[in-house]
This record gives structure tokens, sequence and C-alpha cells, in this order.
């Protein structure tokens, strides 16, 4: 075939609107100019990746290519949106850029062709809860299994099968080498993990894996979507590839074509989701699956200090697997990175809330500092110590806002709305009503299913057959209320259903129910405000569900313009920076983790993840750990320091030791 080759769009009549030579160097600014063609970013920490790709984004429009032929994959739904104000903020216009997570387009895409991968269009995204109350009823129906003592939880099953998709690898195959201890019940296991995909075909729900699967399946079988949105996305950019799987590359790689404009940015020595089937093969072989793209490199640290940088490089060094990357530092020095001994868990969270508190009276604000560890539960101590010193901060990792179960109560009642096939719903709200068990659930449940429109048969004979006699009354006020948030008005309006949810009844169950009634009816209508932005029912459905992605974890409470204190995991922290960084409960069996030893290059990627966390820092940098800590139910357990801080070179950094006042009179 010939080829007919377009020029690059040209220049502006009236010329840039941004300085590119002046916010950028020579390296950043090359790959911001370069053609078009697939093309590979592949540089360290810190190097203006992020912001490289969003420099791009802006000349591709100031240049002239439509907006609507730009996809900008990211990690963060919230990473998107921010490098997206950036843009227009820099150009001055509104953008139409379609921007997410791999999940978020997902979405997007396949409302559009539903039927062509055997979904109706109304499908329910399963956030990682709800699929597990998916498998607990399979298992549940497999009843006898469950009294196998070594037969494991949903939650695990759930595990088998997400890694075994992600990584493509058969389900028996995931089993055999990574739960060993399951091999008696292995054939049960597999059962009920057909049994789950079958479930959610019948009630039109797709969990988080699905989303992935099922549009490169669109693209793959059906030529003619491909081809559209070949032609549609001419420009596709992703940052941190590193932690992609190959289904996200082959997304992108049918998407942009052989010869396309794919520009992917990463560092091979920051991927730590391996965990969740992510691939660094993708940056590594990126220029075999495309031949003919350019690699380009950055290679000056804008965001840390040479102090910081130095400690880092140090630690990543001890890794065999990796490319040789050249980083320089280009700020000025500043202080040495700490390594803090403290004698117990408590005395570590009394020193950083201290030491915070000692910054914030410097030049610090709150949001300048974060406190980084490996496991949720690591954090406790500390958020316990700010809450007494009454310091405001905010859990990246914890129960996040959505997935409290008032919260997805409400979010229930509206799922019946949009998809009245949804047996979880369906159930979920009939509990809420007095004298409805799970054995009443199931019953009503039963009825419902068999009408040919559940929802408008709510109140009909059969149905009602099925409540019990004593829950008659609740059910008169819940068929009432579903009349009422079922009309076409009220559908585009979520934030007015939400307020119908609440004063139709839902409010007086809270306050029959939970101590804290008044607090968690203040969250639903703050959940109300949230859903004016939507404009129907299932567009804020669907957003609930992937804000509790892993891959996306963020919550609306999360607002930029807060002064807060950050604590977050160190998987979550990906991409961020504060000023002061503190790393805590660094000691072996934590950071790294024990588990995670046991698995092959484990250790490389638990120090892959140490030094994000170094990384994340700006100014300062301190490496907490305590001396003492309990353990399984062992009190004064003594604690190993972590061999990456063991490891370190000597004179990278400064050693502290935390002591009492009273300590030093003595
Ligand atoms: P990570 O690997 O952690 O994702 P990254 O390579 O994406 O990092 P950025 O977050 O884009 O790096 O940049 C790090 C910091 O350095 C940001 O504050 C950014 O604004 C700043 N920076 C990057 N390049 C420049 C530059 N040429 N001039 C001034 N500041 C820069
Ligand atoms: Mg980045």
């Amino acid at each position: 075939m010939k080829k007919y080759l377009l020029k690059p769009p040209a220049a502006p009549a009236g010329g840039f609107r941004i300085n590119y030579e002046a916010e950028l160097n020579q390296q950043q600014l090359e790959v911001v100019l370069a053609g078009d063609g697939p093309m590979l970013v592949i540089a360290g920490a810190g190097s203006g990746k992020t912001r490289t790709l969003t420099y791009r984004v802006a000349r591709l429009v100031e240049c002239g290519v439509p907006m609507e032929s730009v996809l900008l994959l990211t990690f963060t739904n919230k990473a998107a949106r921010e490098m997206l104000r950036r843009v227009a903020g820099l150009l001055g216009t509104d953008l139409r850029i379609l921007g997410g997570t791999f999940h978020h387009v997902a979405n997007v895409v396949l409302r559009r062709y539903a039927d062509r991968v055997g979904l109706k269009p109304n499908f329910t995204i399963l956030d990682r809860e709800d699929a597990a109350d998916v498998m607990s009823d399979v298992l549940a129906g497999r009843a006898k299994l469950l009294n196998a003592k070594k037969f494991p939880k949903a939650d695990v099953v759930l595990e088998i099968q997400s890694y075994a998709v992600n990584t493509e690898t058969l389900p028996q195959r995931v089993l055999s080498e990574r739960f060993p201890v399951l091999f008696e019940v292995a054939e049960e296991v597999l059962r009920a993990i057909q049994v789950y995909a079958l479930r959610k075909r019948e009630m039109n729900l797709v969990d988080f894996d699905d989303l992935l699967l099922l549009w490169r399946d669109l693209l793959r079988k059906h030529d003619d979507v491909r081809e559209t949105a070949h032609q549609r996305w001419r420009y596709v950019l992703v940052d941190e590839y590193q932690d992609t799987n190959r289904i996200q590359s082959d997304i992108v790689e049918m998407i942009a074509g052989p010869e396309g404009n794919l520009m992917v940015v990463g560092d091979d020595a920051q991927s730590i989701y391996s965990f969740r089937g992510a691939n660094f093969g993708n940056i590594i072989d990126f220029p075999k699956r495309f031949p003919s793209a350019r690699m380009f490199k950055l290679e000056i640290n804008y965001r840390s200090t040479p102090e910081i940088l130095a400690l880092a490089n140090s630690s990543i060094r001890h890794n065999a697997r990796q490319f040789e990357k050249v980083l320089q530092a280009n700020r000025a020095h500043g202080p040495k990175p700490e390594r803090v001994v403290c004698g117990d868990v408590s005395e570590q969270a009394r020193y950083v809330v201290q030491r915070m508190m000692e910054l914030r009276d410097e030049s610090y604000e709150w949001r300048d500092m974060a406190v980084l560890y490996r496991a949720h539960w690591h954090s406790m101590e500390i958020q316990m110590e700010l809450t007494q010193r009454g310091i405001p901060f905010q859990v990246r990792s914890g129960l996040r806002f959505f997935e409290q179960a008032h919260i997805k109560d409400v979010a229930a009642y509206m799922r019946i709305v949009v998809n009245s096939r949804d047996e979880f719903a369906w159930k979920r709200v009939a509990k809420l009503y007095p004298r409805i068990g799970n054995v009443a659930a199931e019953k009503i449940w039963k009825a419902l299913e068999a009408q040919p429109d559940p929802l408008g048969a709510v109140s009909c004979d059969a149905v009602l057959a099925a409540v019990p006699k004593g829950a008659r009354e609740g059910w008169k006020d819940l068929t009432r209320l579903l009349q009422k948030i079922s009309t076409p008005e009220v559908r585009r309006a979520p934030s007015e259903m939400i307020r119908e949810i609440i004063d139709g009844g839902y409010e007086l169950y809270l306050q029959t129910t939970y101590a804290n009634a008044s607090a968690r009816a203040e969250d639903v209508r703050r959940m109300a405000d949230f859903a004016l932005r939507f404009r129907d029912a299932q567009e804020l459905l669907s957003e609930l569900a992937l804000t509790m992605s892993v891959a996306g974890q963020e919550a609306i409470e999360e607002r930029e313009d807060t002064d807060v204190v950050i604590l977050s995991t160190v998987h979550q922290a990906k991409g961020l920076e504060w000023r002061a960084v503190f790393g805590i409960w660094l000691v072996d069996g934590k950071v790294p983790d024990a588990r995670a030893l046991h698995e092959s290059g484990g250790e490389e990627e638990e120090r892959r993840l140490f030094y994000v966390m170094c990384t994340r820092a700006k100014d300062q940098l301190a490496l907490v750990h305590p001396t003492i800590g309990d353990e399984r139910g062992v009190m004064g357990v003594i604690q190993r320091p972590s061999r990456f801080i063991t490891e370190l070179d000597q004179g990278t950094f400064e050693e502290v030791r935390v002591g009492y006042e009273f300590d030093e009179e003595e």
C-alpha cells in the first residue's frame, strides 16, 4: 500500500501563546516539539515527565489538532483533570479533551458499544466490595464447600481471578503458583470463578477487570470500531506507562496503530503494581513493538534537593533489573535526609506530629507535608495523634467517603432505577426495611425477577405475596419512593433523586440504626451536592464506582484548596510531591513487606516502592522507624531497621535518635 503523509499541523497565525522555550529544558522541549509517530520517554523521578506531557497536549491544541482527537490516559482521574486544567489555564480556553484512567475511558466507550460485547448499555459497574458480594453469593450457593476448612473467602477468590485476568495467566496456574495451600479445593475455586462470570453476565454487571477486557475485545473483534477509534484519537498520550499491564498496552496499540501518534512516558524504577499485573516490559519492549519509535530521555531532576536525590539514587542502585539512567539535581542544596530512630510506635507518631508542627511554625503549610507508608494500618497511631492535636489531615488510602454503608445504601436505590435487574441493589434496599432479612429479601427478589419489568411490578400481587406480613407498611413506603424517583425528570436530576431518597424514609432508617445518624445524613446531603454535576443517575453511579477503583482512588472531599496534611500509602502517592515527606514504619517485614519477599522479584519491587517514597520529597525527607513494636498479639518485639536504610551509602543521611526532654537532664 502506498502511504500518503500529512504534514504536521502548522503554527497558529498569531504565534504561540505559550513560551515553550522558557518553560521547558532542551530535552523536554524536544519531546514537546517532536512531530508525529510513536514515542517513548523514559526518565527518572521528578524529571518533568508529567509536565512534558502536559505541554505536549497544549502544543497539539495550539497547532490546531482538534481536541476530540486527543486522548490522555493517566493513573488517576484527578491527575488527568489537573493536567487538563493546567493546559486550559495556559491557553486561556475551555478544553474538550477526553482524559482519565483506562477504566474511565473504557466505561465511556462501552456505554456506546455495549451490544457488541453482549452487554446492555445500562450495565452497572461493580466496585471491589460489590464484586465481593457477588462472589460471596456464588460461594454461598455452593454452601457445602464453605465447610471445607481451607476454602478461601470471596476476596481471595476474586484476587486469584483478577490476577489471572491482568497477567493473562490461567487461573489454574495462579492457584498452583501463588496459592499452593488451596491445592485441595482448586477445582471448586475454579468452578466458582466460572459461575461468577456467568452471574455477572446474567445481571448485566461488569467489574473493573471486565472494563479493560471488554474494551480490548471490542477493539480486537470489531474492525469498524477499531477503525473509528483510530480515526478519532489521532493522538494518544499515556502517563505512568510502567504500571500498565498487557491488556492496557494492547488497547493503546490498537487505537494508535503501528505508526500512530502514541506517546508513552514512564520510569521503570517506579513500577510498583506488578501484584496487579503491571508489566514494565511494556516500556522495555516498546521499541520492539513500534520499530519506528523514537526514544527520549529527561535527565534533570527539578523536584528534590541534591541531598534527597543522592539518597534515592544510592537506594535504587541496588536493583539489578533496570535501565541505567542519569539523573542530575537542579535545585539548590538543602538539609540532609534524616534517619529517625524512635523507641516505639507511639513515639514514632509523636515525633512525626511534633516535627510537622515545627515546620508549620517555619514556612510550611499543612498541605506541604505528607506521611507515607507501606500499608494503610501503619498510619493508625499518626491519625490518633493528629486528631488529638487538632491538625487537619486526610487519609488517601482509607475507607473513602463513597465506601461507607450509608452512601452505598443510597446508591443502591439509584441502581434499581437505572437497572431494575440489579439483584444486589434490590436486596440491599429491601433489607433496609423492618422485618426484611436475608431470607425474605431472597424471596422478594425471586418474585421480582420473574416480572418482565421488576421496577414497575414492585407492588403487584406476586411481589406483595413475597413480602412478610409485618413488612407490608415499609414496602408501601418503598413503592411510593421508587415511583417518585423513577420519573424521567428525576432520573435526569440525580441530586434531586438523592434528596427524595433521604426524605422518603432513609433518614428515618439512619436514626433508628446508627448512633451518629445526623453525621451520616449530612454525608448523604453532601453526596446530593456532588451529584449536581451529573446529567443523570447512571452517569453519577458510574463515577462513584470508578472513584473507588484501586487504580483511581480519589474522593470528592479531596479538594485542592483545603490545607490538610496528607496520609497516604506509597502506592497512592505516585506522581505526587510534597515539601516534606515522612516515611514511617521503616522496619524489615513492613518495608520490605515480609510477604512480598516470597514473590520472585519481590525485593526489587519493594525497593522501587521505597524509591517512590523518597522521591516524593522536595525539601525534607525523614525516614522513621520504631525499635520496638507489638506483633501478632506479642508486645514489645524488637524491630530491625529496614534493609533499605541499612544498605544506603554512609553519608547520605543524618542519624537522629528520639528521646524525651527529661532524658537530657539526667
Ligand atoms: P514522577 O516520576 O514522580 O511522576 P515526573 O517526571 O512526572 O515525576 P513532574 O511531576 O512532571 O516529574 O515534575 C516534577 C517537578 O519539577 C514539578 O514540580 C514540575 O513542575 C517541576 N519541573 C519539571 N520540569 C521543569 C522545568 N523545565 N522548569 C521548572 N520546573 C520544572
Ligand atoms: Mg509524573
